[in-house]
C-alpha cells in the first residue's frame, strides 16, 4: 500500500504489484486517487458486495456504483458530495439491496441496462447503453455492455479503472450456472470488451478484491467462446 499526500489530503494508493496472490487486504473503505478521481470501496452486506463511490475532487460530484446493502454506511460515505448518478452493474438483488434508501436520500437518478431493469421493481430513471459516457465533475465513465452473467450486465470504465460487476473476478468469469446467464456469452463479452483494454487496467469486481486485465489474460480461465464447452 503506497501512501501519498495530495495537498492536505492523504490518499492511499494500493500497490498493485503487492496486492495479489497472496491477497493483502486493503483497509476498507479506502481511497484511491487515479485520474483525478477519489474512489471508495465499501464492503457491504452478507455477500461481501462492493459498493463503489467515485467522486470528482474538484466539484465533489459523485457516482455510486451498486448500492448493495447497508444504506447508512453508503450515505455516510457520500456526505459532502453531490451524488449525480446511482449506477447498477446488473439486476441481481445482492447489488441493489440499499437502492431504495440511498435513492430516497440522495434523489439521484438510477441507471441500469434495460435488459436487467425489471429487477428494480420500479422504472429506472435512465437506461444504460453500450458506449454511453456519463460525466460527473471532471470524471467520465464509459458504459460497456457485457452480457453473460445476466443479459443486462454492464461494466463502467474510467481511464484505467474498470468496475466489472459480476462479469469478471480474479481467476475467472462470473457465475453462469444461474437463470438468464450464459457461459459462452460471458466469455464473448470478456474477450470483446475487457481483454482489449490495456494490461494495467485495474478491475474492481462486484465482490472481493481487485485484479488487472493483464493478470486475467495470462490465466487459462478464459477460453475463446467457440472453444468453450457449454455449461449447464
Ligand atoms: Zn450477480
Ligand atoms: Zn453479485
Amino acid at each position: 500500500m503506497g501512501c501519498r499526500g495530495v495537498g492536505k489530503q492523504k490518499i492511499l494508493i494500493p500497490d498493485v504489484k503487492k496486492s495479489f496472490f497472496p491477497y493483502t487486504l486493503h483497509p476498507t473503505p479506502y481511497t484511491l486517487l487515479e485520474l483525478m478521481v477519489e474512489l471508495k470501496r465499501l464492503e457491504v452486506g452478507s455477500f461481501e458486495n462492493n459498493c463503489y463511490i467515485l467522486t470528482c475532487p474538484r466539484t465533489r460530484e459523485s457516482a455510486i456504483i451498486d448500492p448493495a446493502a447497508e444504506p447508512e454506511k453508503i450515505l455516510r460515505a457520500v456526505q459532502g458530495a453531490r451524488v449525480k448518478y446511482i449506477l447498477i452493474t446488473h439486476g441481481h438483488l445482492d447489488h441493489i439491496g440499499a437502492l431504495e434508501e440511498v435513492q430516497g436520500e440522495t434523489k439521484a437518478p438510477v441507471g441500469i441496462h434495460e435488459q436487467d431493469a425489471r429487477a428494480l421493481g420500479r422504472k429506472a430513471d435512465f437506461s444504460l447503453q453500450d458506449g454511453q459516457i456519463l460525466t460527473f465533475g471532471d470524471v467520465s465513465l464509459k458504459v460497456l455492455h457485457t452480457p453473460g452473467h445476466s443479459p443486462g450486465g454492464v461494466c463502467f470504465l474510467a481511464g484505467k479503472i474498470l468496475f466489472s460487476g459480476d462479469t469478471i473476478f480474479p481467476n475467472g468469469p462470473g457465475n453462469t450456472a444461474i437463470p438468464r446467464s450464459d457461459y459462452r456469452e460471458i466469455l464473448r463479452s470478456i474477450h470483446a470488451k475487457i481483454f482489449p483494454l490495456p494490461d494495467d487496467t485495474i478491475i474492481y469486481p462486484g465482490h472481493g478484491l481487485e485484479t488487472t486485465v493483464g493478470r486475467e489474460k495470462a490465466t487459462s480461465f478464459y477460453p475463446l467462446p467457440q472453444e468453450a464447452e457449454r455449461r449447464p
